[in-house]
């Protein structure tokens, strides 16, 4: 992936100037140690008459967890809260890192690096320090599922809320189990058996009354019935027997990352398998490096991390992404590759939303220098694509020069919206219609298709765009 002009002419057995002649001939004008897109490379294959098929780094580098029953041990749950705004998430978070704390000890116990844990009866849990279910679903739509328990808190003197049903449908979406904390009890207008009322509508009904929620109540303010939250979750994951390999090499997501001043790029992140050690070389999105040090929750030094053990990671090359998977490589220069062709795939992405080409903006695009407009276009018989080419022919192009590079009888297909992403091409139709998969292809890429029925509309607006007189689409 992400191979030069010349890489790829070895690997087709042709010579160099072969693929840069057909490149040419797409209106891609690149030598022979440019970098060709995924999107190139199999156009220029398929022109060769060959298929190829790009392999991305992730499936280049996908691992196979094999892991068999006796590799698989005992892990700590990893929770998340969520909740009503003002319900107190917060509040119980706070509570929570300060149980088992003596008074006097407490303040600077835990150091903020994203997620901490907390020890009951000689156990762990780890929780994740943002409440809220935006950063739980941010997470998940970029494929990390970190979280094994949910505890919703609910004020007992609100009860169900907006943001309380959109935190158990999210739950839900996620087949995350819900532990209930019934806070603020001490308050005079408290009504847990309400609350509780309440969320059998929602499918979430407490134990006690048959169905399958543990429900707690509690004062996050007052300290009141952390201790039994605590035990609840405990019992919830005996439920789930969560398990994990921790002698394999480490992999996991990131849950938070930035910049420190001080010390570089600082990733917090969630061991999910094998064992994080320093030393150890990791990529984490697009990022790596060699772990320079470890830190733990309470701001020490860390000889390993093991599955569910949230850590900070020092020494890595720049700042991941919160959702980024990390993982151990044993040689530096496959975890440098992987990551570096990550890099070049997000930029070439990025590149390819922002350059194309549309009729819109063809006039800023000739402001800011563009001298050329390239053009696929597809029509319902061959004569009509001669008059479109006449009509174009005649068209005054001394400040835009017009390239029809693919012209073809028939709809708007896949393909063509394919070339025009890699060759900056806005799609005229000419009595043809675009396929169901060109349309969300086009929309996917960013790729104007424009239909026309009267080759002089093409040509009105096409005089238009360069102007930057181009009347809006109806
Ligand atoms: P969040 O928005 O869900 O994180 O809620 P917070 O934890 O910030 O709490 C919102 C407000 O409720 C704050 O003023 C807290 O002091 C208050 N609060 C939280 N828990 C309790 C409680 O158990 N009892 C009482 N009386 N107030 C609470």
């Amino acid at each position: 992936q992400g191979s030069t002009v010349g890489e790829f002419a070895d690997l087709m057995g042709v010579p160099s100037n072969d693929v840069i002649k057909r490149l040419f001939m797409l209106g891609q004008v690149l030598t022979v140690t440019q970098t060709m897109t995924d999107e190139l490379i199999e156009l220029i294959a398929d022109d060769m008459g060959r298929k190829v098929r790009v392999v991305s780094p992730e499936e280049e580098y996908a691992v196979v967890y094999n892991d068999t029953e006796a590799d698989l041990k005992p892990r700590p749950p990893v929770v998340t809260v969520m909740g009503h705004v003002d319900h107190g998430k917060t509040s119980t978070l706070d509570a929570i890192r300060h149980t088992g704390v003596a008074a006097g000890e407490a303040g600077g116990i835990t150091q903020h690096i994203g997620a901490s844990v907390v020890n009951i009866d000689g156990r762990q849990i780890t929780f994740i320090d943002t409440p809220g279910h935006e950063a739980f679903t941010a997470m998940r739509a970029r494929g990390a599922q970190v979280t094994d328990v949910i505890v919703l808190v609910v004020a007992a003197d609100d009860g169900v809320m907006p943001q309380t049903i959109e935190a158990i449908n999210h739950a839900k979406a996620a087949n995350v189990p819900i532990v209930v904390a019934v806070n603020k009890i001490d308050k005079p207008g408290a009504t847990p058996d309400r609350v509780r009322q309440e969320l059998v509508e929602y499918g979430v009904i407490p134990e006690e009354w048959g169905g399958s929620n543990m429900f707690v109540d509690v004062s996050a303010k007052q300290r009141i019935g952390i201790d039994d939250l605590l035990e609840t979750i405990l019992l919830q994951a005996d439920v789930l027997e969560l398990k994990a390999n921790p002698d394999a090499l480490a992999s996991g997501f990131v849950i938070e990352a930035n910049l420190d001043k001080g010390r570089g790029p600082v990733a917090t992140v969630l061991v999910q398998r094998g064992t994080l050690k320093p030393g150890d070389t990791v990529v984490a999105g697009t990022s790596y490096g060699r772990v320079r040090a470890l830190i733990d929750p309470r701001g020490n030094h860390a000889e390993a991390a093991r599955p569910s053990d949230p850590v900070e990671i020092l020494g890595l090359s720049s700042v991941p992404t919160a959702g980024d998977e990390f993982r151990v490589f044993e040689d530096e220069r496959d975890a440098r590759k992987l990551a570096e062709e990550r890099a070049l795939r997000e930029r070439l992405k990025a590149q390819e939303a922002k350059t194309h080409m549309s009729l819109d903006d063809l006039f800023s695009r000739i402001e800011e220098g563009t001298t050329e407009l390239n053009l696929v276009v597809k029509a319902d018989v061959q004569g009509s694509i001669e008059a479109l080419r006449d009509a174009f022919d005649k068209m005054d192009q001394s400040e835009v020069k017009i390239n029809i590079i693919h012209s073809a009888v028939g709809g708007v297909t896949e393909t063509d919206v394919t070339l025009a992403a890699a060759s900056d091409a806005i799609i005229i139709g000419f009595n043809v219609r675009p396929t169901a998969g060109a349309r969300k292809a086009a929309e996917h890429e960013k790729v104007d298709i424009r239909l026309y029925r009267v080759i002089y509309q093409a040509i009105e607006d096409i005089n238009a765009a360069r102007v930057g007189m181009l009347a809006p689409e109806i």
